[in-house]
């Protein structure tokens, strides 16, 4: 009888220890020893892309989605904040799993690193004072003053700009105080952060000529030949399937996410002419 007791005992026991590691696991999910921890790299200063909270909380459209990517992919992401400048040689150096920063699929950043589909559409615009009648175009910052952000795509466009006098800042929201002040004529920078920052950074003075001058896409960067781009698109497309995408787009942009191309060949960065419907829909 005692020795039946003692059984009874050490089941019900055993039953009480597995039914608290079901309870400890579904309350602790990254404690998972077989959950991958993802080192991304990100420059917190591209809002609404990524932004840093005072409370040093990490948000953002990016933010949203790598987490989203994460969670159906399986991966525990780790932030780690870098200069938007040093972010391709520090994925080349392997010093980080994957990027995600708003940053435009070219072929130039192809040579040293890869690409996940495009998550983004973008493009590069051009940002005057509001009384600039003269500037419209690619012909009309012909020997102008420009400011932009190093390293960026629109420090690579602004070089290919006859007899303009460049200058570069480290952070995008830095130049339009120069802008302002009439130190620069004109910036070149992503249509969306710069939209985003007059209208929620209260700029007055400037404003955004309509006709874009690059169509660009946003690809999450990782090293070349990662382990993880394959887990990264699949996590994109379901992303895109299910509802999430869009829900995560209407939350930053309160604009329907317009079509993706499906791989990154496809989204590389090129120039064009003409308005964007982007950026003429533009109410956030
Ligand atoms: N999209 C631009 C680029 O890739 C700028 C990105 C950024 O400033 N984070 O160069």
């Amino acid at each position: 009888m005692k020795l039946i007791n003692l059984k009874w005992q050490q089941l019900i026991l055993s039953l009480g220890c597995l039914l608290l590691m079901i309870a400890c696991k579904s309350f602790y999910p990254t404690t998972n020893p077989n959950t991958k921890l993802l080192k991304v790299a990100t420059d917190p200063t591209f809002i609404p892309f990524e932004i840093q909270r005072a409370s040093g909380n990490l948000e953002g459209f990016d933010i949203d989605l790598i987490n989203a990517i994460a969670k159906v992919a399986g991966f525990a992401v780790q932030f780690e904040s870098l200069p938007f400048d040093g972010m391709i040689s520090t994925l080349q150096a392997k010093r980080v799993d994957a990027a995600i920063s708003g940053i435009t699929i070219t072929t130039e950043r192809l040579k040293t690193i890869a690409f996940s589909r495009p998550y983004f559409k973008a493009g590069l615009a051009i940002t005057v004072r509001e009384d600039n009648q003269n500037i419209k175009d690619f012909n009309s910052l012909k020997g102008k003053k420009i400011a932009v952000q190093i390293g960026s795509t629109g420090a690579d466009f602004a070089k290919t700009i006859p007899n303009a006098k460049i200058s570069t800042f480290n952070s995008g929201p830095e130049f339009f105080q120069d802008l302002l002040n009439g130190n620069v004529d004109a910036v070149v920078s992503d249509a969306f952060a710069t939209l985003y920052a007059i209208k929620n950074g209260k700029l007055q003075g400037i404003r955004v000529v309509a006709d874009l001058l690059t169509q660009e896409y946003y690809g999450i960067a990782t090293p070349k030949d990662s382990p993880y781009l394959d887990a990264i698109n699949e996590g994109i497309a379901t992303l895109l399937s299910n509802g999430t995408y869009k829900q995560i787009y209407l939350k930053w942009f309160n604009l329907d996410p317009p079509q993706l191309p499906d791989s990154w060949a496809l989204g590389i960065e090129k120039r064009q002419r003409g308005r964007s419907s982007l950026i003429l829909n533009f109410k956030f």
